[in-house]
């Protein structure tokens, strides 16, 4: 008897691949390996949201339908076929999703403008065309994953997306369609600059130990200093660490990143409350998130600290009037990360990062090198920076205002992207820009 919870995360994951926008109608199909060897598969052309676990056919290694209703998906020998082929893969996940099958439309590869493309490989290649549903469609799916590929595109079609668990895999989907949106930006306006093949590999590397080694119910346990922290000390944390929740659940809803990426940090005297690393943000709650003194020295709290932990405590004890940093991977500002262009002057809100948004030269993530780059480009002057192939970082005095920051600068690369997509924007002079910042000091209310 197979465990039903393969059919429950089938049934649920199609749900979130409509919500998440990665699909249309009853387009792509999912499936995930059970743990007696055989698959679970979503049903062919029902709608997502009707999908219940009982819905969700399974089907063993060759396509053979065991049990079930309903018939197994259309693409079932796509799944079959790599699900048995590869040791490494529990899931796959087929969709549609927008920028990516634009990108499958002119059958051309989505290239290494941004860091997560590490997530599938050196690029997402493109699978020839075959009609769907074919085992022709399978053969080139699969030949064209190979070993080291995670993902592909279907020419003409759309994704698909391997893992070893369906979140995996899912994770993997939602990377495709990040790195598709932010390449086509950036493509559409100008000359992407691409990461080389010895980056992706160091970040391969890397990823293979990115994010908590616990589980989201088992924190893990406090570092040895958490013994020298005194509980009225914790007590005053309390409200930085509330601050650093509340506005990761903001960042993720209102668009500003995807996945696990970005952190946000808050501080407090010479400790600072930083979003743990990897961890979704919608479970991360106050005790979730890590503290650190200003070296990045883990104080208290159960979770490993953000990876880009030098990024936030260096710039905290160098820059005063700084007391909180946001780090995201915002779609409009990363397009200009990847064409590695500042943003200019053509909204005034520019103001409130300074008189460009600047970017900082590409240093592999959660470096130490990565830090000394975001703090030089910041300077004492700019309250906001890109960093190459990769993001944003967003400063102010609390974690409201550096959010509002960030929230500014993927505004002006919006606007500055839109502008540059049907002419060329005007902009603003630098007398201009030092009277915008000058009412900016008394903007808004006093209390
Ligand atoms: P963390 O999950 O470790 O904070 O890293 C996310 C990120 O954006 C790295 O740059
Ligand atoms: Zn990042």
């Amino acid at each position: 008897m197979t465990d039903p919870s393969s059919q429950w995360i089938v049934s649920d994951l199609g749900r979130q691949m409509l919500a998440d926008g990665l699909t249309k109608g009853t387009g792509g199909n999912i499936s995930v390996k059970t743990d007696d060897g055989n698959v679970a598969i979503s049903p062919s052309g029902m709608a997502y949201d009707e999908i219940e676990p009982d819905d969700v056919p399974i089907v063993d290694l060759d396509g053979t339908q065991l049990s079930g209703d309903r018939k197994p998906s259309s693409e079932f020998r796509m799944h079959t076929d790599i699900l048995r082929e590869r040791d490494d893969v529990g899931a796959v996940v087929h969709n549609h999703s927008p920028f990516a099958s634009t990108f499958a439309s002119i059958g051309e590869p989505v290239g290494p403008s941004h860091y997560l493309i590490a997530f599938i490989g050196d690029e997402i290649p493109v699978a020839p065309y075959e009609t769907y549903g074919t085992a022709e469609l399978a053969e080139v799916a699969l030949e064209t994953l190979g070993e080291e590929y995670n993902a592909c595109l279907l020419e003409n079609h759309g994704v698909l997306a391997t893992g070893a668990t369906a979140e995996a895999a899912y994770e993997v989907a939602l990377m495709v369609e990040y790195c598709a949106r932010i390449h086509y930006y950036a493509l559409s306006i100008g000359e992407p600059s691409l990461l080389d093949e010895r980056e992706i590999d160091t970040l391969l590397e890397r990823f293979a130990n990115y994010g908590q080694t616990q589980s989201a119910d088992d924190a893990g346990s406090e570092p040895a200093a958490a013994a020298d922290l005194s509980a009225d000390r914790l007590a005053e944390l309390q409200p930085n660490r509330e601050a650093v929740s509340e506005f990761g659940r903001k960042m993720l809803h209102q668009g500003l990143t995807e996945g696990t990426g970005g952190n946000i940090s808050s501080q407090n005297g010479d400790l600072v409350a930083i979003s743990p690393s990897g961890m979704p943000y919608d479970e991360i709650d106050a005790e979730d998130v890590s503290v650190v003194d200003l070296n990045g020295d883990h104080v208290a709290g159960k979770r490993k600290p953000s990876s880009e932990f030098r990024m936030h405590t260096d710039i905290l004890r160098e820059r005063e009037d700084v007391g909180a940093v946001v780090h995201n991977h915002s779609p409009y500002a990363s397009a200009f990360a990847s064409l590695n262009e500042p943003v200019e002057a053509s909204h005034y809100l520019i103001a409130f990062a300074g008189d460009q948004i600047p970017v900082a030269p590409y240093e592999t993530y959660g470096t130490a090198e990565l830090a000394e780059v975001a703090l030089d480009t910041l300077g004492a002057e700019y309250n906001a920076c890109l960093l190459e192939n990769h993001g944003v970082l967003a400063t102010g005095a609390t974690v409201s205002e550096a959010f509002e920051v960030a929230l500014m600068v993927e505004y002006c690369a919006r606007i500055h992207y839109q502008a540059r997509n049907i002419g060329e924007p005007n902009l603003l002079d630098d007398t201009e820009i030092d009277t915008l910042l000058e009412r900016f000091a008394d903007y808004g209310q006093d209390h």
